[in-house]
């Protein structure tokens, strides 16, 4: 099968399945993915395989992975337009994985921060698959030559890989490259990341200087989109500030960055520019602020947590929604992987 020269726009994101979806996963990257929905055609994965880089109880990955289908959905993603399904569902990605374990160079890997910050100083005792976990990302995205990545800030040097990957691929193989059909020698697109939306870098509530994430022990370090009111008034309120009030403009958000973080969660979630937030709360006590804060996010998230209830009910629903979504996206991928293997030198199966 002869795949269309120039790369057609197409979209790819996941989530992991390693834990609550957070406050930071939704003004991240979920926003955007629904909004590009309207104007691309997206693929939008629960990365199951990613999860595992970490220890998961196999009792509860399951329902994990139906948690983050069902909270896509609740967001808006449209599983009739858009292809939902979970990775390990699609073996390509694990396929196309090996080759590029060997395309990417271990100085490449050994500069990725992502590693460090989750290895920590037991670096020895980590998984080979936190490693490598970027090449398979990389993977993800190009098993579907997707060109466009929507994610958050923290993802941006994993996506650099990509790119790496995706062009020392294209060179080292454009002799059969071009021999395949492929007359200007590219084979995969170098994917563009798409970080954008009202907060790219959502930080912990605990310290300003860390990100929000869903593998943080600590449950108050994060608003999940699961959590009730109550825990979300409580969590807002025992949230770490300094002793100043509020500026009353962007500029006193220096050097404060829990202040800053705070004035970035209501401002992503009213839709806002921090100058307004400051405009409306600058000069005045963080309780107050805080408050607003509080009745803000139960506002936006309370429908999301009903309708992802309303999901969860329905197990098997979401089941068949994700293996629906798996052999629409393996339509898609099997004959780039395909591909590879005869552009790698591989016989036909
Ligand atoms: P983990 O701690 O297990 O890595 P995570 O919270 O980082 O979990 P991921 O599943 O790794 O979540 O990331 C899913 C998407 O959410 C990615 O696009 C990522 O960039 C984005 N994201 C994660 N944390 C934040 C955050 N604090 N602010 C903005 N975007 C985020
Ligand atoms: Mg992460």
């Amino acid at each position: 099968m002869q795949l269309p020269q120039k790369a057609q726009p197409r979209v790819f994101s996941g989530m992991q399945p390693s834990g609550n979806l957070h406050l930071g996963n939704y003004l991240g990257a979920m926003l955007q993915w629904v909004e590009m929905q309207k104007s691309h055609e997206c693929i939008y994965c629960v990365v199951d395989m990613h999860a595992i880089t970490v220890w998961q109880d196999p009792a509860e990955l399951k329902d994990a992975i139906r948690q983050v289908a069902a909270a896509y959905l609740a967001a808006g993603i449209d599983a009739k337009k858009t292809i939902l399904f979970s990775q390990s569902q699609v073996h390509e990605h694990a396929e196309l994985a090996w080759v590029f374990n060997c395309v990417a160079r271990l100085g490449w890997l050994n500069r990725m921060t992502q590693f460090k910050e989750k290895a920590g100083r037991d670096r020895e005792n980590a998984s080979v698959g936190l490693y490598a976990y970027p090449v398979l990302m990389a993977a993800d995205i190009l098993a579907y030559r997707a060109t466009h990545v929507p994610v958050g800030d923290d993802q941006k040097q994993h996506l650099e890989l990509c790119r790496d990957i995706a062009q020392k691929f294209n060179n080292d193989y454009a002799g059969a490259i071009r021999n395949a059909g492929f007359e200007d020698g590219t084979f995969f697109p170098l994917c563009e990341p798409v970080i954008m939306g009202p907060a790219t870098r959502v930080m912990s509530l605990r310290d300003g200087t860390k990100k929000m994430s869903k593998s943080e022990p600590s449950d108050m370090s994060r608003i999940n989109l699961s959590d009730d009111a109550d825990a979300i008034a409580k969590k807002i309120q025992k949230a770490k500030t300094d002793s100043e009030p509020l500026p009353t403009q962007e500029a006193g958000l220096k050097g404060r960055p829990e202040a800053d973080n705070l004035v970035g969660i209501f401002a992503g979630l009213a839709q806002q520019s921090k100058a307004r937030v400051l405009s409306d709360f600058g000069g005045g006590q963080f309780s107050r602020f805080k408050k607003a804060l509080a009745e803000l996010a139960v506002s936006r998230l309370a429908p999301l947590t009903t309708e992802m209830r309303r999901l969860l009910a329905d197990p098997h629903g979401l089941d068949r929604t994700l293996a629906g979504g798996a052999e629409r996206a393996r339509a898609i991928a099997a004959p780039i992987v395909r591909q590879v293997k005869d552009i790698v030198g591989f016989l036909p199966a």
